[in-house]
């Protein structure tokens, strides 16, 4: 007879293996359905994020800015440094070591909190039936009271330019994360958060770097004053980023591939050794579901959910990637943490308007909340407060004085509705704004907050400061 457990959950990235873990936390009997084969031809935990996402590429992104750094930043600080060479093969060994550590961990807290690991492809059938397919083609079903679907994302492709990781001269992110010599020159289909973060990493390393962006405006998420300086400083670093592009064909030609894209100017061909297709990600439903399930899918191929992340079928929740809104781990993570503990019959929340953003450029963007863009749209009244990295007496220490916080608060209630930062360790700093907001903090709060002296965070203290015109290391305007 077919095993029931209380959870079985379908996919172990960010949001499938922290919601198993937080079911087993509460006493739910869990199994966690994965079918991920890692570079070693084993089985792993943890999906694209530890596997071929946030982490390998965050430790690229780290060694790559190393070597930059002791090529060219050290100078300023009166420090030279001769006969910097690279060994492409270590950096990329420490890669895999740091995936497979911390992927080996998920399976550690697995055992550590009793979930139970079944390996292979999970499908949802009728009546909270899941039928797993391992890697020897054997069929199991199991039983559940409750199936948490978490199986991701994956790259969009263009019928312009064919990724074939195997062949390696098209790639997505998961190919240019793989380089095994540093190409002369890569071309970049869309300059979003993969583009931008992988071209970064082979920029530094060596490469000339183009990047053909469809759209006109840059980063059309982020705050745009934000966006724009952004612009002029990857500009400044040599990515050469065209807006307003669109590639019509590649061609393969030897060990090169030509790229065909028309803009205002007209038709342009470029050769280069690799090209990087990263137009965006599509949640991954690949038979997930039986059609006997009747789970339901939104227009745009997403798994349905409310805002708890239940589907049309009771007992079944959908979490991460494969659901609306951002493409994030940690907002994955966390509503696998408000699935569990409302499975459980407590009272999980998830506020899906304080989730950070980051991207890991140099400098680095970071925001959360409302951009002011947004706040034009919507009619809401606000107060803004800007403070330059430049006036920043740590940032300076750091040689790393380029950037700026913007704080965005309501002009009426003074509550804080946004903040946007470009500069060293954004994504640090703007954990204190996502607090604030978490906690419907004012400015006025982060302003009468003590911030410590010297550190980069001064920057955000004095632009809370700056929304009421008060900021005190700065002429106010
Ligand atoms: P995934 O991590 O995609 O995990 C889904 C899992 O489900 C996979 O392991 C897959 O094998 C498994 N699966 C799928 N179907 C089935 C099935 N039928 N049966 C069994 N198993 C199945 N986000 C950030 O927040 N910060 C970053 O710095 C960041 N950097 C990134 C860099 C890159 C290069 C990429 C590609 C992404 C990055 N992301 C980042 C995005 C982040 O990786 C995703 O948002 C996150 O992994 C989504 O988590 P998930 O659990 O929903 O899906
Ligand atoms: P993205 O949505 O960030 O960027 C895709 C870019 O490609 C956009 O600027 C878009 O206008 C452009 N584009 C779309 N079609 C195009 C075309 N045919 N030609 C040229 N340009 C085109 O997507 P991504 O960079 O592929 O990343 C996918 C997702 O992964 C991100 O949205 C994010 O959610 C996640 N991610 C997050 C991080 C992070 O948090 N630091 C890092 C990497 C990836």
């Amino acid at each position: 007879m077919a095993k029931t457990y209380d959870v079985v959950v379908i996919g172990g990235g960010p949001a499938g293996y922290v919601a198993a873990i937080r079911c087993a936390q509460l006493g739910l009997e869990t199994a966690c359905v994965e079918k991920w084969i890692n570079f070693k031809n084993d089985p792993a935990l943890g999906g694209t994020c530890l596997n071929v996402g946030c982490i390998p590429s965050k430790t690229l992104l780290e060694s790559s800015e190393q070597y930059h750094r002791i090529q060219e930043g050290l100078d300023a600080h009166g420090i030279h440094v001769d006969g910097v060479s690279l060994n492409l093969d270590k950096m990329m060994a420490r890669k895999e070591d740091i995936v497979l550590q911390l992927t080996n961990g998920i399976s550690a807290l697995f055992k550590a909190n009793g979930v139970e690991w079944l390996k292979g492809h999970g499908k949802l059938l009728a009546d909270r039936q899941v039928e797993i397919t391992a890697r020897d083609g054997s069929v199991d079903v199991v039983n559940a009271d409750n199936v948490i679907i978490a199986t991701g994302s994956k790259p969009i492709d263009i019928g312009a330019a064919p990724v074939d990781n195997a062949e390696g001269l098209i790639i997505d992110s998961t190919g240019a994360l793989d380089f095994r010599e540093v190409p002369g020159t890569l071309g970049v289909i869309g300059a979003g958060v993969i583009g931008l973060e992988l071209g970064s990493v082979w920029s530094r390393l060596g490469s000339k770097v183009v990047m053909l962006e469809a759209v006109e405006d840059f980063l059309s998420l982020a705050d745009q004053q934000i966006a724009r300086d952004a612009l002029r400083q990857f500009k400044k670093q040599g990515l050469d980023i065209r807006l307003g592009t669109r590639v019509t064909a590649t061609e393969k030609v030897g060990n090169s591939v030509k790229v065909y894209f028309k803009d205002k100017d007209g038709d342009h061909e470029i050769t280069f050794d690799k090209l990087l297709v990263s137009v965006g990600r599509r949640p991954n439903t690949d038979n997930v579901a039986a059609p006997e399930s009747d789970l339901l899918f939104d227009e745009r191929g997403y798994i349905h959910v409310d805002d708890q992340c239940e589907t049309n079928l009771p007992g079944v929740y959908a979490i991460g990637d494969v659901v609306r809104g951002p493409m994030l781990a940690h907002k994955g993570s966390e509503e696998g943490v408000m699935v569990a503990e409302n499975i459980a019959g407590q009272h999980g929340h998830l506020n899906y308007d304080a989730i950070p953003w980051v991207i890991y450029t140099h400098p680095e963007i970071a925001w959360v909340g409302k951009t002011e863009q947004a706040l034009k749209a919507e009619g809401i009244p606000y107060k803004i407060g800007t403070f330059p990295f430049a006036a920043n007496g740590r940032a300076k220490a750091m040689e790393a004085a380029v950037g700026m916080v913007k704080m965005l608060a309501h002009a009426e209630t003074d509550t804080l509705l946004g903040c946007h930062i470009i500069g060293p360790f954004a994504s640090e700093l703007v954990q204190e704004a996502v607090l604030a907001m978490e906690f419907h903090a004012s400015s006025e709060d982060l302003a009468r907050t003590i911030h410590g002296h010297p550190t980069l965070y001064e920057a955000m203290h004095e632009a809370a400061l700056a929304v009421h015109g008060r900021a005190l290391h700065k002429i106010n305007t």
